[in-house]
């Protein structure tokens, strides 16, 4: 499998693998009811009967099914718990892309999206995720766990059936570790955290998306891409695997409510999405955590790829202004007010 390599002289990490492109002679989706085998075995298929939500794991030859949330390791993982335990140090830095990569189908329909479900199946898929994220913590190698969502083809999303990877690695991800360490850092010095006192200046501002009672979804000062938003929890939080089932369904609605708004506005833009949780190992660096939303509508030039400065055409207070009359419609549908 794969191996974790680091820049000669930076802390830019890339994972260098072999993964055979996906078989694609079958037109059939491998993330489709009744095509379980084409996947490996789930590891938790949340299953509706009698309006209870059962927790149930497929066996060897039988798939459970009826299921609306279906986990699984993916047939083509960033990392792997079988990679090589081969190390080697700067300049060929080099240590196993050791970990777990889950796929989460968000839907027992194909033609659903993450903007499209009900705020009720989000808070199912929010319920799956914090399950998997728990035990993930428990297990060893793991030092941090990513979220993220691909969206569309221009995102990097291989199959269109609705879904979400999670992804472990050994080293806490440079963008976290930069974050927790500046976070830190204004913490020490000014004695509040950061983006408690961004909640506060954007709250009824100009970048201001949406707000639920725990959340504010808002388009930060600085957006690396146009329409960028960031959904963050109101009250002081370091992951999203403590919050509770009263939070995780205002959680549901307002990431129900912003993608649906975005999709609506932009027309079904490619988009990434990423949670940013504190690592959970003791004594490290926290954060307050939150979600970031990155629209693609626009390819990079030189100046992004090249340089690391980022080029936006479109200001996040006429951004914040056009997404959120779209979100505030989805929230007012979702809600039963119109
Ligand atoms: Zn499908
Ligand atoms: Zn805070
Ligand atoms: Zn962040």
């Amino acid at each position: 499998m794969g191996s974790m390599r680091k820049d000669y002289v930076s802390e830019r990490f890339v994972i260098v693998s072999q993964n055979e492109e996906q078989n694609e002679e079958s037109k059939k989706c491998p993330f489709c009811p009744g095509n379980e085998s084409m996947t490996n075995p789930s590891l938790l298929s949340l299953v509706a009967k009698d309006g209870m939500l059962q927790r149930l794991q497929d066996s060897e030859d039988n798939y459970v099914k009826d299921w609306t949330v279906r986990v699984f390791e993916s047939k083509v993982p960033a990392v792997s718990v079988s990679a090589e335990n081969s190390y080697s140090d700067r300049p060929l830095y080099s240590e196993p892309a050791y970990g777990y990569h889950y796929v989460v189908v968000a839907s027992e329909r194909h033609k659903d999206s993450l903007s499209t479900i009900s705020s009720e199946q989000w808070s199912n898929i929010l319920v799956v995720i914090q399950d998997r994220l728990r035990w993930l913590y428990t297990q060893r190698g793991v030092t941090y766990v990513s979220i993220y969502i691909n969206h569309g083809k221009d995102a990097g999303s291989a199959v269109s059936h609705p879904h979400i990877n999670m992804v472990t690695f050994s080293t806490i991800p440079p963008l976290i570790e930069q974050e927790a360490e500046a976070s830190h850092r204004i913490v020490n010095e000014k004695g509040a955290c950061p983006l408690c006192q961004t909640v506060n200046t954007e709250t009824g501002g100009p970048r201001q998306v949406l707000q639920t009672e725990g959340f504010l979804a808002f388009c930060p000062w600085a957006p690396s891409y146009p329409y960028e938003f960031w959904i963050c929890p109101k009250k002081h939080t370091t992951s999203f695997s403590k919050i509770t089932q009263k939070e995780i369904n205002d959680l549901s609605l307002i990431l129900r409510a912003t993608l649906g708004g975005l999709t609506t506005s932009l027309k079904n833009v490619s988009y990434n999405l990423a949670f940013h949780l504190s690592p959970e190992k003791k004594n490290s660096r926290q954060i307050h955590w939150h979600i970031e939303v990155y629209p693609l509508t626009a390819a990079w030039s030189g100046l992004e790829r090249g340089y690391g400065i980022f080029l936006n055409s479109i200001p996040p207070e006429k951004a914040a202004e056009q997404l959120g009359a779209a979100c505030r419609k989805e929230l007012a549908g979702l809600v039963g007010i119109i």
